[in-house]
C-alpha cells in the first residue's frame, strides 16, 4: 500500500538540528500515526513521504519555510517585569498563554531577562532552524471514517479517546 492522501501512516523518526543535535525522536516509545494530506506533518516532512510504503528509510532535510515557519520578529517583544503581575518568580523558559489580536491563544516563551526588562517569544520552538529527520515508515493502512472526520489518527501512536 502506496503512501498518499488519506492513508494512516506510522513512522519511526529522528530529528536533529544543524549541528547534529537530537531535537525529537520516536525511538524507545510508539511510533509516530498520522493522517496523510491532511497537515498533520509539516509540509516538508509529508511531501517526502508521498508515494512511499511500509519498510521505506529515508533521511530528509526540511528548510524553515517547508517545516515550522521563519522566525517572525512581531512575535518578539519585550514587556516589563511589572507586566508580569501574579508571578511569583519569572524565569527564562517559562511559557505564558496569551491572547492575539484575532483571539487565537498562542504560547509565548520567556527567552531573556535583563533587569525589568523580560524578553518574550511566540515563535514555534522549531521555528527558523532546518529540520534532519531519519524515518523508517512501519505501516500503512486506510484511514477509518471516523479519523477522517476528527482529523487525526486513532488508537497506537495517535488519539485515545
Ligand atoms: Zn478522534
Amino acid at each position: 500500500m502506496k503512501i498518499e492522501k488519506h492513508k494512516v501512516v506510522s513512522i519511526d523518526y529522528t530529528l536533529k538540528d544543524d549541528q547534529g543535535n537530537i531535537i525529537d525522536s520516536s525511538r524507545g516509545g510508539e511510533p509516530l500515526a498520522y493522517i496523510q494530506g491532511v497537515g498533520n506533518l509539516i509540509p516538508g516532512l509529508e511531501s517526502a513521504l508521498e508515494g512511499g510504503s511500509k519498510g521505506d528509510r529515508l533521511s530528509v532535510s526540511v528548510p524553515p519555510e517547508r517545516g515550522y515557519g521563519v522566525l517572525e520578529d512581531h512575535l518578539i517583544h519585550v514587556l516589563r517585569r511589572d507586566q508580569f503581575e501574579g508571578v511569583e518568580e519569572l524565569e527564562v523558559g517559562m511559557q505564558f498563554h496569551a491572547h492575539a489580536d484575532n483571539g487565537a491563544v498562542q504560547t509565548v516563551v520567556v527567552t531573556k531577562i535583563d533587569g525589568d526588562n523580560v524578553t518574550i517569544d511566540g515563535n514555534h520552538p522549531l521555528a527558523g532552524k532546518n529540520l534532519h529527520f531519519d524515518v523508517a515508515v512501519v505501516e500503512v493502512r486506510d484511514a477509518t471514517a471516523e479519523e477522517l472526520e476528527h482529523g487525526h489518527v486513532h488508537g497506537p501512536g495517535g488519539h485515545h479517546h
